[in-house]
């Protein structure tokens, strides 16, 4: 009797298992890893936060719904973030030394290992769709500066004065850096090399684009756009438009990064992720975790968005903070800013 019992529950669990199928996350965004505290932060803007980082989701997970390609899903969710003022990136990317905005971004598709990305570009309304018409209509993988602006005009992409993207917030945190700046320039004066460490780009937070989508093909997509870091100069370009270090997708997974740059390209972050699953047979999550504890443990902050062809995500971040969300493909919202 106490076996047909037992064999009956196996039964019945296996029939709830069958019937309850996992829901799948089919599409993970990141606003960028910072200095984000909860005490800095008012009540009307992380609403206004939490609702574009829905509009987000909800732009990019029409497109799966729809049985559209991951490459949209992502096009789709990074456009509302570009389009915003509170992430760096699009308009709101913050300034250079100079005073200037250059932005960066990249596209890598899992299913073709397509990729294409640009660098340095002030002009275009919306970097991620010049990255993405690199990757579909041209030859290379990454174009910079006036080069991608001339492609990106050929392609009939919106060109904006420059001014579009200045935001007096982003213009205040450059005046900032300044200030510290100068007394970083007396305190650093190397008296043996006569020479001066020559900046500080530490941002108070970061606040890069990012998303990563599985379609119903089981394609993975994933992309990334950046202003890249406050106060830099002589034509800096930090990891988000380097494939592989702040963008990779292979079908096994897609990653997007945001935080320290210089630490992101020489940990070859993004890639590092498909790399230790494939050869340390890993999992997504704990392979993200591993790259984050990597940079963290070189000096380097920030985070990543992780989602594998199981449609499991996570989040890894050493910072205060990261603006973070996903969706399932019954349409369930998560989304979370601190840690
Ligand atoms: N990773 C970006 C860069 O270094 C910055 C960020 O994520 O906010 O350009």
């Amino acid at each position: 009797m106490k076996k047909v019992i037992g064999l009956a529950f196996i039964f019945l669990a296996m029939t709830a298992n069958a019937q309850k199928p996992k829901d799948k996350v089919v599409l993970v965004i990141h606003g960028g890893a910072g200095t984000i505290l909860k005490e800095n932060m008012s009540p009307e803007k992380e609403k206004a936060y939490r609702l574009a980082l829905q509009e987000a989701l909800q732009n990019g997970y029409k497109v799966i719904k729809n049985g559209g390609e991951s490459e949209d899903a992502v096009i789709e969710a990074i456009k509302v973030m570009e389009n915003s003022p509170f992430f760096n990136a699009g308009k709101g990317a913050v300034f250079t030394h100079e005073g200037k905005n250059e932005m960066d971004a990249s596209i890598m598709k899992g299913k073709t290992m397509q990729a294409g990305a640009v660098a340095g570009v002030t002009t275009i309304k919306n970097p991620i769709l010049a990255a993405k018409a690199v990757m579909n209509n041209s030859a290379h993988v990454m174009m910079a500066g006036m080069g991608a602006e001339e492609f990106a005009k050929k392609q009939g992409l919106e060109i904006v004065d420059p001014s579009y993207f200045k935001t007096e917030d982003r213009w205040n945190s450059l005046q900032k850096v300044l200030e510290k700046d100068k007394e970083k320039m007396e305190l650093d004066h190397d008296a043996k090399t006569q020479a001066y460490v020559p900046f500080n780009f530490v941002d108070e937070k970061f606040g890069t684009v990012g998303a990563v989508a599985l379609d119903v093909k089981g394609n993975i997509t994933a992309g990334t756009s950046t202003g890249g870091m406050t106060n830099k100069r002589y034509g800096r370009v930090g990891d988000s438009p380097i494939i592989g270090a702040g963008t990779y997708a292979n079908n096994e997974v897609g990653v997007s990064c945001t935080g320290w740059g210089e630490y992101f390209i020489k940990a070859i972050a993004a890639y590092d992720v498909a790399a230790l699953m494939k050869y340390k047979q890993v999992s997504s999550q704990e392979a993200g975790k591993e790259v984050i504890k990597k940079i963290g443990e070189m000096g380097g902050d920030g985070g990543m968005i992780v989602l594998d062809k199981n449609g499991q995500a996570s989040f890894p971040f050493n910072t205060a903070g990261m603006y973070r969300g996903s969706i399932t493909q019954s349409g369930k919202i998560f989304i979370e800013i601190y840690q």
